[in-house]
C-alpha cells in the first residue's frame, strides 16, 4: 500500500497568508507534498486557482476554515463550498461555536477537524466531549503560538487525546502547520522569534491510490498517522500486536512509545522498530515515536 503526504490546513493571500494560490502550492509541491490543499479562512481557494503549478503526481483537495470568534476554528477537509459563520456570535460560547462550525463543515460535504485546541487555550477535552460526533482534532499544529510542543513527556493536545480515548471514545489525532509566512519576515519588521515555516505537520495516508475518493475515504476512517517528519516505513495492527518501524531519513536514533488509558506509558523502545503485544487491560494502544532529530510521529489509537 503506497503512502501519501497531505498537509490539510495552510492559509494564501486569499485570505491572511502572504503568498498567492500558485506559489503556496509550488512551495508544498517542493516539500514533497502528495496532497496539497489551501484551507484559507471562511473562504474556498478552488484547487483550480493552484493545480497548474502541482505538476501531474500531486492531488489538490479542495478545503476551507470555519473561522469563529473566540479562536474557535473548524477545519473542513475536502469540501464542495466555503464554510464560515453565518452571523456574529458574540453571545455563543466556544463550544456553541465548534458546534456551528462540525455542522457547516457537515453541510458542505467535508470531513471535520476541530483546530488548534491550545491557541490561546481556547478548548480542551470537555468540548470534545460535548462534541460527541466529532472523530478528528489537530493534535499537532505547527504555529508557534498553538502550544502543541511537549514539555514534560505528552503535549497539552496529547492530553486532551488521551483523556478522551480513556473514556473509550475514539477520536483520530491530526498534524498540520497551518502556515500563513512562506516569505522570511516577523511581526512589526523585526526578524521572527520563532518559525512557523511549511512542512512541519501533516498526515502520511495509507490510501490504495492517489485520488480525491481515496484520500478522503482513508483519512475519514483513520488511515493515516499524523508526522512532524518522523516517517514509517511499515506500520501494521493485528489482533494480538502493533508491530512499528522507522524510515530513517539518515542516521537518527528513535524511540518508539506504547501509550494506554490515562496516557500511561505501557512501553518504551530505544530502536528504530517495535512491537506491542496486546495484553487486554489498555482501553486503547497508540504509539508515539520521536527521533534524534526533534520529529515526531503519532499513530491512530486501536482500540480494545
Ligand atoms: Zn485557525
Ligand atoms: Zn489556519
Amino acid at each position: 500500500m503506497p503512502w501519501f503526504r497531505a498537509n490539510f490546513h495552510c492559509h494564501s493571500t486569499n485570505s491572511d497568508g502572504d503568498a498567492g494560490p500558485e506559489e503556496t502550492a509550488r512551495i508544498y509541491r517542493s516539500f514533497g507534498m502528495d496532497v496539497v490543499t489551501l484551507s484559507d479562512h471562511n473562504t474556498l481557494t478552488h484547487p483550480d486557482e493552484y493545480r497548474a503549478a502541482l505538476g501531474s503526481d500531486a492531488i489538490a483537495l479542495p478545503c476551507s476554515e470555519y473561522t469563529g470568534p473566540k479562536c474557535a476554528h473548524v477545519l473542513g477537509v475536502d469540501v464542495d463550498d466555503a464554510v464560515a459563520p453565518s452571523r456574529e456570535q458574540a453571545d455563543v460560547d466556544v463550544i456553541g461555536i465548534l458546534r456551528d462550525g462540525v455542522d457547516r463543515v457537515r453541510a458542505a460535504g467535508g470531513v471535520a477537524v476541530l483546530c488548534h485546541p491550545c491557541w490561546n487555550w481556547t478548548w480542551d477535552h470537555d468540548a470534545l466531549m460535548a462534541l460527541p460526533d466529532v472523530t478528528h482534532f489537530e493534535v499537532f499544529n505547527a504555529a508557534p503560538d498553538c502550544n502543541s510542543y511537549p514539555t514534560f513527556g505528552r503535549s497539552a493536545p496529547e492530553v486532551i487525546w488521551d483523556r478522551v480515548l480513556s473514556t473509550g471514545r475514539l477520536v483520530y489525532g491530526v498534524a498540520t502547520d497551518d502556515a500563513h509566512y512562506y516569505h522570511a519576515h516577523g511581526r512589526d519588521g523585526k526578524p521572527p522569534r520563532k518559525l512557523s515555516p511549511p512542512g512541519l505537520g501533516y498526515c502520511v495516508i495509507d490510501a490504495p491510490e492517489l485520488s480525491r475518493r481515496a484520500v478522503r475515504d482513508a483519512f475519514e476512517a483513520g488511515r493515516f498517522y499524523a508526522s512532524t517528519g518522523v516517517e514509517l516505513a511499515d506500520y501494521r495492527v493485528g489482533p494480538d500486536a502493533i508491530h512499528v518501524r522507522v524510515a530513517p531519513w539518515s542516521h537518527e536514533r528513535a524511540t518508539i512509545e506504547f501509550i494506554g488509558i490515562d496516557g500511561t506509558l505501557l512501553a518504551r523502545h530505544d530502536g528504530l522498530s517495535a512491537d506491542y503485544r496486546f495484553t487486554g487491560v489498555e482501553r486503547y494502544v497508540r504509539a508515539r515515536i520521536t527521533d534524534t532529530t526533534g520529529g515526531y510521529a503519532f499513530t491512530q489509537p486501536v482500540m480494545l
